[in-house]
Order: structure tokens, then C-alpha cells, then sequence
């Protein structure tokens, strides 16, 4: 999931910005606008994704869209404006994997400074076996912890969430696990 986010052009008049250290003392570079002066600040974007489990399997999906098209993944994308963490995630079980779930507790919370994200997963208790995948999927299925496809998983995130779930779901007790990963 990484990607450029770097500024370019000034959010308020589009003029061009130069990265420099603002004058008030801050000390990290900021893109600031070399015609009006705006500062403007970037800050991680979350992202926020399911575990959805049906008896002792959980479903992925298949990746349709760059990156790592083809690999497979939980449902998750960037939260939106003016939803919470757990609607955005509801919202995007639904739109990649077309699946009927009730949401359930987090499960991971875990800090990817490198890109400037943070992921959360709450696990999500499906109500049919029944999927109907949008576009940004190939195929969505249900896997036993034995049949995962672990060296095809898209993301160290998915890999990291999936090994607590079926860790907590051996230990007959879910938590919500908070890390970072490098
Ligand atoms: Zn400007």
C-alpha cells in the first residue's frame, strides 16, 4: 500500500509548494506554498479492514486492482470522511466482498510509520456463506487456518491479524492486539 503523497501544488490557490522548514520553530520539512505561504500538514491515513469468520473459517479475497493484484487479502480500505473506524470497515467488507456479517470487537490496531498509516481490524461474524465480490476482487472464499495461502498474502498487516486470530481463537479468548510493524 505504499504510494507518493507527496505535494506538489498549494490546497488553497495551486500555486507550487517547496518542502522547508516552516518559520515557528517546527522541525520537520513542510510543504509550504511559495505564493500565499500556506503550511500544509500531512497526516497518517487510517486504514480499516475485517477479519469476517464463518465456524473455523475466515474469508479472503483476492485481489483484482494494483498492488499486489492477485495475492490475497482481508477486506480493508481508506476510511472515509464522516464514518468511524467500524463503519468503514463494515463498508468495505461489503463493497469488496459482498458479504452479510454482524461486526464484532477490534481485534488489531498496528502502526505502519514507514507509509504513514495505521490499520484496524475488528473481526466480523458472517451470517451466510453466500459472497458477492465487487470489482476490486477476483474471488472471495472461506479458509480453515491450514488451507491459508500464507506466502500469498498481500500484506505483512493481513499476515500479522490473521496469526492473532487464530491464536486468540485456540486460546478460547479474543483481546485487541496494538503493535507496530517496521
Ligand atoms: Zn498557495
Amino acid at each position: 500500500m505504499m504510494y507518493d503523497r507527496t505535494i506538489r501544488h498549494c490546497r488553497q490557490c495551486g500555486a507550487a509548494v517547496a518542502y522547508r522548514l516552516p518559520d515557528d520553530g517546527d522541525t520537520k520539512l513542510r510543504a509550504i506554498c511559495t505564493v500565499c505561504h500556506t503550511v500544509h500538514y500531512e497526516n497518517p491515513l487510517n486504514v480499516v479492514g475485517t477479519v469476517p469468520h464463518w465456524g473455523d473459517q475466515v474469508l479472503l479475497c483476492k485481489r483484482n486492482i494494483e498492488p499486489r493484484k492477485g495475492k490475497w487479502t482481508l477486506p480493508a480500505g481508506f476510511m472515509e470522511l464522516g464514518e468511524t473506524t467500524s463503519e468503514g470497515a463494515a463498508r468495505e467488507t461489503t463493497e469488496e466482498a459482498g458479504a452479510q456479517f454482524i461486526m464484532e470487537d477490534l481485534l488489531t490496531v498496528m502502526s505502519v510509520a514507514r507509509v504513514g498509516q495505521v490499520h484496524l481490524y475488528y473481526r466480523a461474524r458472517l451470517t451466510s456463506d453466500v459472497f458477492d465480490p465487487g470489482h476490486e476482487t477476483m474471488e472471495a472464499r472461506l479458509f480453515t487456518e491450514e488451507e491459508i495461502p500464507w506466502d500469498e498474502l498481500a500484506f505483512r498487516t493481513v499476515k500479522e491479524t490473521l496469526e492473532h486470530y487464530f491464536a486468540d481463537r485456540r486460546a478460547g479468548h479474543f483481546g485487541t492486539h496494538a503493535f507496530d510493524i517496521a
